[in-house]
């Protein structure tokens, strides 16, 4: 398993639309099982191949909260195919976006279908954090950062936070 560096916002790789994934080959469960690395030495709940510069619908997470046992998830070319009208608010943050956090409203029940590592199509619903950190990952593959979703004045601050927190790491 090999950490891969996350991109940090703003960065053009994190907002292109991903392409789906055709081939589910070694190279394919080897960028999941990075991923997954990177996600739990970050530490973080989600990751989507974009923040580590890959661009094709790959996600990872697990909500699990200690001591209950991990519960590692890889999501192929994955799609809300059902939303609840119910909502639900979180305050989010990401790791492309270190150390913000706001809240966002999203729909508090989620049906998700998959692919997995064989190419196996599944499915699954989602409630609670799960909820929210699929549809989290998901915005990621068409370009979307849970900034978006605020005012322009607070994505401002933040993305300015942002860009000097790059200058100041690559004088670093
Ligand atoms: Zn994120």
């Amino acid at each position: 398993m090999t950490l891969r560096p996350i991109l940090i916002h703003p960065d053009p790789r994190l907002k292109k639309p991903c392409p789906p994934v055709t081939e589910f080959d070694a190279e394919l469960r080897k960028l999941a099982e990075d991923m997954l690395a990177t996600m739990y030495d970050a530490p973080g709940i989600g990751l989507a191949a974009p923040q580590v510069g890959v661009i094709r619908r790959v996600i990872v997470m697990d909500c699990m909260k200690a001591p209950e046992p991990p519960r590692p998830m890889v999501l192929i070319n994955p799609q809300v195919i059902a939303a609840s009208q119910a909502t639900s608010t979180y305050e989010e943050g990401c790791l492309s976006i270190p150390d913000q956090y706001a809240d966002v409203t999203r729909p508090a029940e989620v049906t998700v279908r998959w692919q997995d590592l064989d190419g196996a199509e599944q499915q699954d619903h989602f409630t609670g954090l799960w909820a929210t950190c699929v549809q989290h990952e998901i915005d990621h593959l068409d370009g979307k950062l849970f900034i978006d979703y605020l005012g322009p004045i607070k994505r401002q601050m933040i993305t300015r936070k942002m860009e000097k927190l790059k200058r100041d790491r690559a004088r670093a």
